[in-house]
C-alpha cells in the first residue's frame, strides 16, 4: 500500500505517521521522490480498512497495490459435489445446465419438470419458492411448501436443486431442502445475507445485481468467501441499460472479464438476461462460446401459462437442443485450447516443464 502525503508536509508529521504505523505492527519505507513524499507500507494491510490510513494526519491519498478481490482471485473452490446424489458439477469442459420453472407451482409441476429437464440433459433443477417481485401484487411463491416439493422432485430425479433465499430466516428454512442457495439480483448488495450464506456449507449461486459493476459483483463474492464458504458460482443475468427491446442487457463481456479475474465458475442466465424465449437459445450459444461454465434457464412444460416470467420460459424440447449445442461448443473450445497448448509446447520445447 502507498500513502501519498500532502505537499509541504513537515518532517514531524511524517515521523508521527511512521510511529503510528509502527505501533500497529506495520512496517513502512519512506519514498522521497521528485513529486513529493510517500510511504510504502510493506506489511499486509488487507484486513485493515482504508480510513485507518486516510485519517493519518497529512495523508492525501491511499493507494492499494494488491488485488482488490484477493479471495475471489485465489479461491479454487472445493469441488461442487453432491455426494448424496452422487453428482459432481463444474468439471472442466462440461457445461452445467440448470433448468426449471421460475416458480414452483405445485408438486406435480415441479416433479414433472425435474424429470423432463433431466431427460433434456440438465444437471441441476431450479425453482423459486420465495419470489422477489417488483410488484407486491404479483405471485410471491409458495414458500416452505415449495421447498418440500423441490426436495421431493430432487429425490425423484436425482438432480440437485437451487432456490432463492432473500433473508437469514429463509436460509435457515431452506437449508434442509436445497443443495445450492441462490442470491438474486435484488439482494447482491444485501451484505448480511451474503455473510449468512457464507456461514453455511452449501454452494451459493450469486447473481449480479442489475446495476452492479463487475468490481461490485466480485466484492459481493468476497463477502461470502470471507465468511467461510468458497463455493460461489457467479451468474451474469443482465444489467439495466437504455435498451428496451430486451428485459435486461445481457453483458457477456462480463463473463470474459470475470474469467481473467477469478477461478470461480461463471454461468449465464439468458432468461432474465433477455426476457424473451426466442432469444434464450442464441444467447445460450453465445454465453458458452465466450467461456461461461454453464447456464441457468427458465423452463416450463406450458411456458405461456407459467405463473411468473411466462414470456421468457422455454420448453424442455428447446432446452434439449440448447444442452446439445452447449456441449458441442464447450468441447470445441476445449479441443482448441488443448491444441494451441500442445502447439505452443511443440514450438517451445523448453516450456514443456513450465506448462506441465
Ligand atoms: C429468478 O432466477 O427467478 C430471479 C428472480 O432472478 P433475478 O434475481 O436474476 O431476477
Ligand atoms: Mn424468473
Amino acid at each position: 500500500m502507498i500513502l501519498v502525503f500532502k505537499s509541504g508536509i513537515d518532517e514531524s508529521a511524517l515521523q508521527n505517521a511512521v510511529a503510528t504505523l509502527g505501533s500497529m505492527g506495520l512496517d513502512c519505507q519512506m519514498l522521497d521522490i521528485h513529486e513529493g513524499v510517500m510511504l510504502a507500507v510493506t506489511s499486509d494491510t488487507r484486513s485493515l480498512p482504508n480510513h485507518v490510513f486516510g485519517q493519518l494526519p497529512g495523508v492525501e491519498k491511499v493507494i492499494r497495490i494488491g488485488n482488490r478481490f484477493p479471495l475471489s482471485e485465489s479461491a479454487s473452490p472445493e469441488p461442487f459435489s453432491f455426494p448424496e446424489l452422487n453428482k459432481r458439477l463444474f468439471e472442466p469442459g462440461v457445461p452445467v445446465v440448470i433448468a426449471g420453472p421460475c416458480s414452483v407451482e405445485s408438486q406435480g409441476q415441479i416433479t414433472r419438470l425435474a424429470l423432463q429437464v433431466k431427460q433434456a440433459g440438465a444437471s441441476m433443477l431450479r425453482g423459486g419458492a420465495f419470489k422477489p417481485r417488483t410488484s407486491p401484487y404479483d405471485f410471491a411463491g409458495l414458500g416452505k411448501e415449495a421447498l418440500e416439493y423441490l426436495k421431493n422432485a430432487s429425490a425423484e430425479s436425482g438432480l440437485p436443486v437451487v432456490s432463492e433465499v432473500m433473508s437469514a430466516e429463509h436460509v435457515q428454512l431452506a437449508e434442509p431442502f436445497v443443495d445450492v442457495f441462490q442470491i438474486g439480483t435484488r439482494n447482491m448488495y444485501n451484505y448480511e445475507l451474503l455473510k449468512e450464506v457464507g456461514r453455511t456449507q452449501k454452494p451459493v449461486l450469486l447473481k449480479r445485481a442489475m446495476s452492479a459493476t463487475i468490481d461490485e459483483f466480485l466484492q459481493a463474492a468476497e463477502y461470502i468467501i470471507m465468511s467461510g464458504n468458497n463455493r460461489v458460482i457467479l451468474c451474469e443475468r443482465g444489467i439495466r441499460t437504455f435498451e428496451t427491446r430486451t428485459r435486461n442487457t445481457l453483458d457477456l463481456a462480463c463473463v470474459a472479464v470475470l474469467k481473467t479475474l477469478t477461478q470461480l465458475p461463471v454461468i449465464v442466465d439468458p432468461s432474465h438476461g433477455t426476457g424473451k424465449r426466442e432469444l434464450v437459445e442464441p444467447m445460450s450459444r453465445a454465453a458458452i462460446a465466450c467461456g461461461a461454465d454453464g447456464l441457468i434457464i427458465e423452463t416450463h412444460d406450458d411456458p405461456s401459462n407459467s405463473i411468473s416470467d411466462s414470456g421468457q420460459a422455454i420448453t424442455p424440447e428447446t432446452l434439449a437442443r440448447i444442452v446439445e449445442i452447449a456441449k458441442a461448443i464447450a468441447s470445441l473450445l476445449k479441443t482448441s485450447a488443448e491444441n494451441s497448448r500442445s502447439d505452443f509446447v511443440n514450438r517451445c520445447p523448453e516450456s514443456r516443464s513450465a506448462v506441465g
